[in-house]
């Protein structure tokens, strides 16, 4: 276990933690500094896996052990959460700036998957990411006529939580008995 003093220029405050909710469920990843806020606040607690890091910080007032995992004492409310309308911007994000045919990022348009003139709507799960050149490859035709299927399903963005969530556990070390196969 590190022993180290509390500096705002300290390294350690550098590190990160990660935050559960009150249910163990993966959140985000945070700063030091604002772990030792909620701990200190007492909105949080270190959660004492075998495996995690742990840091003892030391103020003139407080000695503070800190875990790289925290947990939220209260369920807090859980806050409004929408999916975000479907904009160039939000659908450029979701595609990770690459066009959906070609994977190019360059001169990024949205385009409609079933276009409009053919009763596609302006939903999520119809708009995708697409450069100027496959959009107009495209143009008025059905993937299928077009030949020209989009890389990825289309969907509406989850909650970023759950999509740390999802990325958290992924990260994690394969559970040895899972790999026997
Ligand atoms: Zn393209």
């Amino acid at each position: 276990m590190q022993d180290i003093q509390i500096q705002p220029s300290n390294q350690v405050l550098h590190h990160s933690v990660i935050v559960f909710s009150k249910n163990y469920m993966p959140l985000a990843r945070i700063n030091l500094k604002r772990a030792v806020v909620l701990l200190v606040t007492g909105q949080a607690e270190s959660l004492d896996f075998s495996s995690a890091q742990q840091w003892v910080l030391r103020s003139p007032s407080i000695v503070l052990q800190v875990s790289e995992h925290i947990r939220l004492i209260n369920s807090h409310p859980e806050r409004r959460w929408k999916v975000p309308p479907v904009s160039r911007r939000e659908v450029l994000r979701r595609d990770n700036h690459a066009c959906q045919y070609c994977g190019s990022s360059k001169h990024l348009t949205l385009d409609h998957v079933i276009p409009r003139s053919k009763g596609g709507q302006h939903t999520w799960n119809n708009v995708v990411a697409a450069c100027v050149r496959c959009n107009a490859r495209k143009g008025d035709r059905l993937p299928q006529e077009a030949n020209m299927i989009p890389r990825q399903n289309p969907k509406a963005p989850v909650h970023p939580a759950i999509a740390f969530s999802d990325q958290f556990w992924k990260m994690q070390p394969a559970n040895p008995e899972a790999s026997l196969n």
